[in-house]
């Protein structure tokens, strides 16, 4: 009974070679979704940018491991910052992820290596010395699993099979987003609407000084350190059934309802649905702002028609990873995702403080020289020099101060400046 290779492998007690190779050529071709895109803009200030890149892979030179990276960048006060991260955020990203991981610890590696590699933007940004600001949503797609990374206001949103839109993003703005005016505040900021003659106040709600409408940015150096790089990461598992994302600027959003775009494009290949979506914001608001949008599909594969199995209760991503920092509305949402089978959660946070987002580092930040290397910027330390993420933090008495992850000086001096503890710009010698 059974086939050759059954016959083969009961007899010998082995699996050939060949027939593992095959076995595994099999399974991915029936599990891996196919990814198609499209995008389309329109420019008002030359500042929105985004990048695509379908050709990315976890093991070089081995196409199995292939993923793919969406991004939207809605620059501000120029276009530099956009620019700067559009160039440098995925190489910064990746090289904070540990080498010779399988594919289920790499990607329980991304939601802290997005962190550094957002952080490591910004420390570089700002060490050109150059003013402008940029939000940043960050996508990664790499078989059914789908990982967002955002600062600022440019959004992502999922329209699964079934008609259920999401949102897997949060505005970073301080006039809808209270937890961020409260941290912007507590850490030194002030917070308040632009006053013109006479007194009266316009405008939506600023962070001063700068007065910028975001809590998170990557650049803008002349304004407070509270305004963080630091990013709210989701990542969730698409049932195979697969989906769509719609990731845009503003100029979309401030136009359309989540709700709207999604239904806007429905039944049409990304590349249309991406000019679509653009279309109905203008005709909404007309061109008043840039105005970006990268449509992504993941299509369930043409022979794949085994039903999703449903959501597991709890996964070990989850025991991992998901505590106690997730918001009521991200509480209730998952609540409903997974009431109906969409996607599986399997990450999400979105504090502000980097000594939650780095997490304790079993490995006591070695680096492969044997020497401790920052978390954040991936350059060896001498001993003297690293200080654990944890010292003189209120996690100092639940965590050990001399336990990785280490920052090099640098980083340690930006990260009290984000959390206000120190005023910001100002170098501790
Ligand atoms: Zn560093």
């Amino acid at each position: 009974m059974g086939s050759r290779e059954e016959r083969y492998q009961n007899h010998h007690g082995l699996v050939p070679l060949a027939a593992l190779i095959g076995r595994e050529m099999r399974s991915e071709k029936m599990e891996k979704p196919t990814v198609r895109y499209g995008c389309a803009a329109q420019s008002r200030k030359g500042e929105d940018y985004f990048l695509t890149k379908t050709d990315c892979q976890r093991v070089l030179g081995n196409p199995s491991s292939s993923f793919s990276v969406f991004a939207v960048f809605d620059g501000h006060n120029g276009n530099a910052a956009a620019i700067f991260s559009r160039d440098h955020l995925l190489n910064y990203v990746l090289s904070a992820i540990p080498r010779g991981l399988g594919r289920d610890e790499w990607l329980q590696a991304l939601p802290r290596a997005l962190v550094a590699g957002f952080v490591k933007a910004d420390k570089e940004f700002q060490s050109k010395g150059q003013t402008s600001g940029t939000t940043v949503t960050f996508v990664i797609v790499d078989g059914w699993t789908v990982t967002v990374a955002s600062v600022g206001d440019s959004r992502c949103i999922l329209d699964a099979q079934g008609g259920a839109v999401c949102e897997l993003t949060v505005d970073h703005r301080l006039e809808e987003n209270v937890e961020e005016r409260e941290r912007v505040t507590a850490s030194g900021g002030e917070v308040g609407r632009l006053s013109i003659v006479g007194g009266a106040q316009v405008g939506p709600l600023r962070c001063w000084p700068g007065g910028l409408c975001l809590s998170r940015s990557i650049g803008d150096m002349d304004v407070g350190e509270f305004i963080v790089p630091i990013p709210y990461v989701k990542q969730v598992k698409l049932s195979n059934a697969g989906g769509r994302l719609i990731i845009a600027s503003d100029g979309i959003w401030d136009a359309l309802s989540s709700e709207m775009a999604a239904k806007s494009c429905r039944g049409l290949p990304a590349e249309l649905a991406a000019r679509q979506v653009v279309k109905e914001a203008l005709r909404a608001r007309g061109l008043k702002d840039d105005t970006t949008c990268v449509v992504v599909d993941i299509i369930p594969p043409d022979n794949s028609v085994q039903p999703s199995p449903p959501p597991k209760k709890k996964n070990k991503f989850k025991a991992l990873f998901f505590r106690k920092h997730s918001r009521d509305s991200a509480l209730k949402l998952s609540k409903k995702l997974s009431a109906v089978g969409i996607v599986e959660e399997l990450f999400e946070e979105g504090s502000a403080m980097l000594a939650e987002r780095l997490g304790n580092d079993n490995s006591n930040g070695q680096s492969t020289s044997g020497l401790f290397m920052c978390a954040i910027c991936q350059v060896d330390l001498a001993q003297s020099e690293g200080l654990s993420v944890h010292a003189g933090s209120i996690f100092s008495t639940s965590s050990k101060p001399w336990q990785g992850p280490f920052l090099c000086s640098d980083c340690r001096n930006k990260k009290d400046a984000m959390e206000g503890k120190r005023p910001s710009g100002v170098k501790v010698a």
